[in-house]
C-alpha cells in the first residue's frame, strides 16, 4: 500500500536501493510513517520553519517533516548509499529538501542557518547524538541559532539529559542541559519499532533554549561538573580538590561535605563563577 504522501513504502525503498542496515553507522531505521510523524510533531508546528535533520537514512523521518509543512529540510547524511533514495523525496517536494553528504560532527550548522525559525530533528546513533547535543548547547553565544532540538536517544541517555539533583541519572549532562535549556522526555519507542531492533528502548527528547540562563563561563562549568561527577560518591571537598577544594566551596557558600548529585544547577553555576 502506498503511503499518504504518495511515495512508496519505506520497506520497498530500502529493498530497491539495497540499504541493508550497517551496524558501524548505528543504522536502526524507523519504517512506520505514523511513528515518524509522531516524532516530527514533537517539534511543534513546522510551518515556515527550516529543519536541520541529521542522519535521514532512507528518509522516513524526512518524509514526515516535509508532510507536516516544514518550509525547508537540510539533511546531513554520512552514508552515500542513502542519497538516491533521498533524491526521490527531493523530487517529490521540489526545492524543499537539500541533502548534504557528510559527517554531522564536522558540519557547521550555524553557518547554514537561515533567517526565521530553525528546528533540529534527528534519530542518530547515540554517541553521535550526545556529542552533537553538547555542541549545540555549549556555544559561547546564547541564545543559539536553533529554536528547538527534538532528538532520539537510548532511554538511559534521555534520563540523564532531563535529570535534576537527587536523581540517580543526574550528572554533567543534566547540569549542562538544565542550565541552558528546558528539556523533557516526550515518549518512548520500543526496540521492535526499528529495523533492525536495537537492544534497548529509545526515547524522544525535546529541548528549547532558556532565554536568560545565569551568566557563567562554559569552560568553568565543564571543569566543575567534570571534577565533581568524576568522583560522584565522594564529598565535594575531596572531588573538587584539584580546583581549590574547601576554599572554593566556602567561597560559593556550599557545604564541603555534600556530594555532587545533591547540588542544584544554580549551585554548580555559583561554583563555576567562583573558580
Ligand atoms: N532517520 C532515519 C530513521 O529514523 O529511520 C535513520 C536513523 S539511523 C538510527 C541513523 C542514521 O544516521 C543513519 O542513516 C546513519 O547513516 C546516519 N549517521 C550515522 N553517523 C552519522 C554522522 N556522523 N553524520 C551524519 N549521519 C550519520
Amino acid at each position: 500500500m502506498a503511503a499518504l504522501d504518495g511515495l512508496p513504502p519505506l520497506r520497498d525503498v530500502i529493498q530497491r536501493h539495497g540499504l541493508d542496515a550497517r551496524k558501524a553507522l548505528g543504522q536502526n531505521f524507523l519504517l512506520d510513517l505514523n511513528l515518524t510523524q509522531k516524532v516530527a510533531r514533537t517539534a511543534g508546528s513546522l510551518e515556515g520553519a527550516t529543519v536541520f535533520e541529521v542522519g535521514p537514512g532512507p528518509g522516513g523521518l524526512t518524509r514526515a517533516i516535509l508532510a507536516l509543512g516544514a518550509k525547508k529540510v537540510i539533511a546531513v547524511e554520512r552514508d552515500t548509499r542513502c542519497l538516491p533514495a533521498l533524491a526521490e523525496i527531493s523530487d517529490h517536494y521540489p526545492g524543499r529538501l537539500e541533502v548534504i553528504e557528510g559527517d554531522a560532527l564536522k558540519t557547521d550548522f550555524e553557518a547554514m542557518a537561515p533567517e526565521g525559525p530553525v528546528k533540529i530533528i534527528a534519530n542518530l546513533p547515540y554517541n553521535v547524538g550526545t556529542q552533537l547535543l553538547v555542541n549545540w548547547i555549549l556555544p559561547k553565544q546564547w541564545p543559539p541559532f536553533w529554536d528547538s532540538l527534538t532528538l532520539m536517544f537510548q532511554k538511559e541517555v534521555g534520563e540523564r539529559i532531563v535529570a535534576t539533583e537527587d536523581d540517580d541519572h543526574y550528572g554533567r549532562l543534566g547540569v549542562l542541559c538544565g542550565w541552558r535549556t528546558s528539556a523533557r522526555m516526550a515518549f518512548d519507542i520500543p526496540p521492535q519499532a526499528f529495523t533492525p531492533p536495537p537492544k534497548v528502548t529509545s526515547t524522544v527528547v525535546h529541548l528549547t533554549p532558556n532565554e536568560n540562563p545565569a551568566p557563567c563561563a562554559v569552560g568553568n562549568l565543564e571543569k566543575v561538573t567534570h571534577a565533581a561527577f568524576g568522583q560522584r560518591r565522594k564529598m565535594l571537598r575531596q572531588s573538587l580538590k584539584p580546583l581549590g577544594g574547601e576554599a572554593l566551596l566556602n567561597k560559593a557558600e556550599i557545604d564541603p561535605s555534600r556530594r555532587a548529585e545533591t547540588l542544584s544547577v544554580e549551585e554548580f553555576v555559583r561554583l563555576a563563577n567562583c573558580l
